[in-house]
């Protein structure tokens, strides 16, 4: 199917809409606006609410408010933190204070979270995929709602200072399976460079997806994917891998370049 047919555009937003953990630029904010004239955009990111809140929602609002644009066109953006275990859309300027309301929300239960947390401070500490308390930045386990995340430098640590770590994931893979086998109804996974990553079973970057074609009714080939990490292990891998056609990009500028062409094609 040409581009310019499609009805969905899947964006992932680290590294695809930004620069890794920086706000959305201006530049990409007008694009975004005149794509969401046209098409309907979802973005599914690993990250959680806070952080897609600061780097895409806030200043998105900010640019349409600033540029005195139609704030209705925001309707057409999706906006799915955490693989789309959780599903915002724009409500208006509500008390003309701007509002996202959230569609759905499946975060995990009290329970589940008290046993991740116990197992992801015992395990690594165990098996030495930890650090002392003086070494490492911000916190150690982070509770994203629906999925707990584990970082041995903590959450803040330097992109550089992560990329050194354990460079050949040996550890990692094995702290991983023994964390598996702790909690054998939760799924465990490696995220991010040094991080390890607790969710409920069979959640991954098609989660949205999925949910996305449950409630609107939209069918693979009516959907394009663009973003950052399509290659086996990547995040974004899983949904090429389950159909959806997929480019590839190295950075913000790339996208931009792939959201020009397909205005240009309508
Ligand atoms: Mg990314």
């Amino acid at each position: 199917m040409e581009i310019s047919q499609k009805k969905l555009i899947i964006f992932d937003l680290d590294g695809t809409l930004t620069k890794s953990k920086t706000p959305i630029r201006e530049e990409m904010c007008e694009l975004l606006y005149r794509l969401l004239r046209e098409k309907n955009v979802v973005v599914i990111s690993g990250g959680k609410r806070e952080m897609v809140k600061r780097d895409l929602e806030n200043p998105i609002v900010q640019y349409v408010h600033q540029k005195k644009y139609d704030f209705a066109v925001l309707k057409n953006l999706h906006i799915m933190p955490t693989y789309g275990t959780s599903y915002f859309v724009w409500g208006g300027n509500i008390n003309s204070k701007p509002e996202w309301l959230c569609k759905y929300s499946n975060y995990l239960t009290s329970d589940q979270k008290e046993r991740t947390f116990k197992i992801l401070e015992e395990i690594p500490k165990k098996m030495g995929y930890w650090e002392p308390e003086n070494k490492i930045f911000g916190e150690r386990v982070e509770d994203r709602e629906s999925q707990i995340t584990y970082s041995p430098l903590g959450q803040d640590a330097a992109r550089e200072e992560k990329a050194k770590y354990d460079v050949e994931d040996m550890l990692r893979d094995k702290v991983v399976q023994a964390v598996q086998e702790k909690l054998p109804d939760l799924e465990v996974r490696k995220g991010g460079l040094t991080s390890i990553d607790v969710t409920e079973k069979g959640v991954d970057k098609t989660f949205g997806v999925k949910k996305m074609m449950q409630m609107y009714k939209y069918k693979i080939e009516d959907m394009l994917f663009v973003a950052d990490k399509i290659y086996p292990g990547g995040n974004d891998y899983p949904i090429k891998e389950f159909g959806v056609e997929s480019i590839e990009v190295q950075s913000p500028e790339e996208t931009e370049k792939i959201i020009e062409g397909i205005l240009n094609d309508n």
